[in-house]
């Protein structure tokens, strides 16, 4: 793309989520203008929707540990995150008149936990740096050099000398990000991995009997123990919720990536649960094989180890009749109950997607697209992934300043 004549460089961020807002942010402080385009009505669509559950945007824990959240890609996030890590995170949102806490856990909230204040705050400092909003436009791709946006005034087109890609992922399409970007790029021949669901739920195929008595029933006290590919027992307690047609939540999501592609190579995934984390194998079989009388078995469960409920309808749904009624079965049961997984949900319903565009694809300092001079990406359309905990947002952010200087870099260039 060539460079305009004019003394001021003109760079077109595409996508205004907090990558795209963060690369405008970059690029504006430092004299460029910035025309940002967004598909939907207004920008941030899904950072809202982050923070309607408590907006988790950053986490505290030391950085080596941080940087581990991002698996396969901690070296190359780990780049990103060298020049924006979690304290930048939280200093910039202080910039912007925000305070944070550090939750029991470890993860950083804003004080109100909302994100729209945060997003307030941070547009009206983007429109006083001069950055321009064109809402509504949906990027088609280039012809001749030139952008080309669908609008409803018809088709715009808009001259770059450097663009900035944050379209996202393609969960929650109808937040804005719908992938639809892959086909666009796979077509400038840059190198793009499968999109699929993470942090995601599972289907299960639980009998109508069980769906219709217990969906949306949470288990809070519950633990999973399951073998990854390397063979290692995984265990990890925490809260899931039982869905009509399997499994998701904060205990599922966090071993979403794995279980995923271990259906993807296996065709299923058993996880095992423990029903009774807090007791021994030792204490649920004395528990369970102490004298019931004339109690039904349900009742007996009930008050020897308060299992009631959804975790009662599991061990109904996932033991044969025979090991329900046979103690020993049934107290090995409780402690290490199997659950076959047998699908992901739909990408459109996870918090996020794994995959997008290769790291191989991108330089990875200045995240400029090898096919694409002067074409830059940010955020969640790379090839990343992370558990929730604040890890995605920060990535975003981080990545939307390492491609915003690295689009300034490469004007300086052309410049020159
Ligand atoms: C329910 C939910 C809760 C979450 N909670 C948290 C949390 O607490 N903490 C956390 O760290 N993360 C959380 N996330 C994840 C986080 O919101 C995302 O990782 C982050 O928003 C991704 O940022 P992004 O800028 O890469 O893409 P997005 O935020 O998806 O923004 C992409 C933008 O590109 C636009 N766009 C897409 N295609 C086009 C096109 N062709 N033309 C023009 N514009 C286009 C879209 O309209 C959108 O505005 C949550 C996600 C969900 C769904």
């Amino acid at each position: 793309m060539a460079p305009s004549t004019s003394k001021i460089f003109r760079v077109a961020v595409i996508g205004g989520g907090p990558a795209g807002l963060m690369a405008a942010e970059v690029l504006s402080q430092a004299g460029v203008r910035v025309d940002l385009y967004d598909a939907m009505p207004s920008v941030g669509r899904k950072f809202l929707l982050a923070g309607k559950g408590g907006m988790n945007i950053t986490h505290s824990e030391p950085i080596d540990d941080f940087v581990q959240r991002y698996g396969a890609r901690a070296i190359q996030v780990g780049q990103w995150l060298a020049q924006f890590d979690p304290n930048a995170v939280r200093a910039w949102i202080h910039g912007l008149g925000i305070d944070t806490f550090v939750g029991t856990s470890g993860r950083v909230f804003p004080t109100d936990m909302k994100a729209a204040p945060l997003l307030r705050a941070w547009l009206h400092r983007l429109r006083e740096a001069g950055v321009q909003f064109h809402m509504r436009h949906r990027w088609l791709g280039w012809r001749d050099g030139q952008l080309v946006f669908a609008h409803s005034d018809g088709e715009q087109l808009a001259d770059a000398d450097a663009v900035i890609l944050a379209l996202g992922g393609a969960s929650w399409a109808r937040l804005g990000s719908d992938g639809a970007w892959v086909a666009l790029l796979e077509d400038k021949s840059v190198a793009i991995a499968p999109l699929a669901p993470s942090n995601c739920g599972f289907d299960v195929d639980w009998s109508a009997h069980f769906s219709s008595l217990h969906a949306g029933a949470p288990l809070t006290t519950v633990a999973i123990e399951w073998t990854g590919a390397d063979g290692k027992q995984v265990r990890r307690q925490g809260q899931f919720v039982v869905t009509s047609t399997g499994v998701e939540g904060s205990l599922i999501y966090a071993l979403s990536a794995p279980l995923r592609d271990q259906i993807a190579a296996n065709g299923s995934a058993t996880i095992w649960l423990d029903l009774a984390p807090d007791f021994s194998a030792e204490r649920v079989e004395t528990e369970v094989t102490h004298p019931r009388g004339a109690r039904s078995m349900s009742s007996h469960l009930q008050s020897r180890l308060g299992i009631k409920g959804v975790k009662s309808g599991l061990l109904r749904e996932c033991l044969s009749k025979e090991a329900f009624s046979d103690p020993e079965q049934l107290a090995a049961g409780i402690k290490r109950l199997p659950v076959v997984l047998k699908r992901a949900r739909p990408i459109d319903e996870a918090i996020s997607s794994a995959g997008g565009i290769r790291f191989d694809a991108l330089d990875p300092e200045s995240l400029m697209l090898r096919a694409l001079p002067g074409v830059f990406a940010a955020g969640e359309m790379i090839d990343w992934e992370a558990p929730t905990g604040g890890y995605l947002l920060t990535a975003c952010f981080a990545s939307g300043r390492a491609a915003g200087r690295g689009a300034l870099a490469w004007l300086k260039n052309i410049k020159a």
